[in-house]
């Protein structure tokens, strides 16, 4: 028994000294000191020597469980330290080293003409309104004075949903909504995406407008060209002329489209005035009476105007852009510049 001891001893620790992992070691010391492992098995042997011999072999046995022991916790804390050593190696890094910029986005022309409109707009007293891109007819023509005859309601140029449904082909239903839930005085531009049956060089399916609308007891047209100009001079510099024309609109009576001086030439004739020294920017007009009849306002006590522009012209105007399909590439060189 006492061979058999020393023969397992020597065995072990072999298998120690050979171990370089954690796991192999505790895998060491499973079989050998384990519940069920070689030197618990062994003392199980003491039972069969003769009575004077246990004592002696049992101290002997419990002097190799020790040792046992003791090799096996030395060599995992060495295991341990080595392992973290060589992670340390591998793992490090030079934290002095320039970190990897990420390239910057930058925001699209049409949502930084929205930001500085709706700017100029909030510094007059306008809010921001807003509604659904999907919209009922009547918030879309009916209620803005669209007779049902009316070409704009025609096939061509509305993107139908279903039954009474469309997607709104300008943003002034928002005026509609905003009406409906309010009592004057409004003061609101509504920024949005619309969307008509038109697609060529000049014209995208999908493109964005802003709309206000001014409602109080004495608005006059007056003020209509006094905001206006205002608000052209800001965003396109303080001497921008403005020029208004008679138009026609189903919902503002009388009408106007809004010229600006051209940007370009100043006013002297240019390629992208066609050589007449404007631009044509806006449409406009005091609300018709019709408008105010549809949401319940009384036109005979309060009275208002409405503008409302294409904003991807806006940029194109303000940024110097060509082709309005660049804005709806997407292609990055040509974003980053703004
Ligand atoms: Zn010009």
């Amino acid at each position: 028994m006492r061979e058999q001891l020393e023969q397992m001893r020597q065995q072990a620790m072999a298998a120690i000294t050979a171990a370089t992992s954690e796991e192999a070691l505790n895998e060491i010391r499973v079989k050998y000191l384990g519940r069920k492992g070689e030197l618990t098995g062994l003392m199980k042997g003491l039972g069969a020597l003769p009575p004077e011999e246990r004592p002696k072999v049992g101290q002997l046995v419990n002097v190799v469980k020790d040792e046992l022991e003791g090799a096996v916790e030395q060599a995992m804390s060495a295991a341990r330290e080595a392992a973290t050593a060589q992670r340390l190696a591998t793992e490090r890094i030079d934290v002095t080293l320039p970190g990897r910029r990420h390239r910057l986005g930058s925001k699209h022309p049409v949502t930084l003409v929205v930001e500085e409109v709706s700017e100029i707009f909030a510094g007059l007293g306008f809010a921001v309104a807003e509604g659904p891109e999907i919209e009922h007819d009547w918030y879309n023509f009916e209620a803005l004075n669209f007779p049902p005859e009316h070409p704009a309601r025609d096939m061509q140029d509305t993107f139908f949903v279903e039954n009474e449904l469309l997607l709104r082909t300008h943003t002034s239903p928002v005026q509609i909504r905003t009406m409906l839930k309010q009592k004057p005085p409004v003061r609101i531009i509504a920024p949005g995406t619309v969307y008509r049956c038109d697609s060529d060089a000049t014209h995208s399916p999908m493109f964005h407008q802003i709309e206000g609308l001014m409602v109080d007891s004495k608005v006059s047209f007056a003020d209509l060209k006094g905001i206006l100009t205002v608000f052209t001079n800001q965003l396109f510099g303080q001497k921008t002329g403005v020029r208004l024309r008679p138009s026609f609109f189903p919902f503002t009576e009388p009408s106007a489209e809004v010229d600006i001086a051209c940007v370009i030439c100043g006013g002297s004739g240019c390629r992208v005035c066609k050589q007449t020294g404007w631009l044509e920017i806006l449409g406009a007009g005091m609300v018709d009476p019709e408008v105010f009849r549809h949401v319940g306002y009384d036109p005979e006590s309060i009275s208002g105007f409405a503008f409302g522009m294409g904003i991807e012209r806006i940029a194109m105007l303000k940024y110097g852009i060509s082709d309005m399909r660049l804005l709806f590439e997407n292609d990055v060189r040509f974003l980053r510049q703004f």
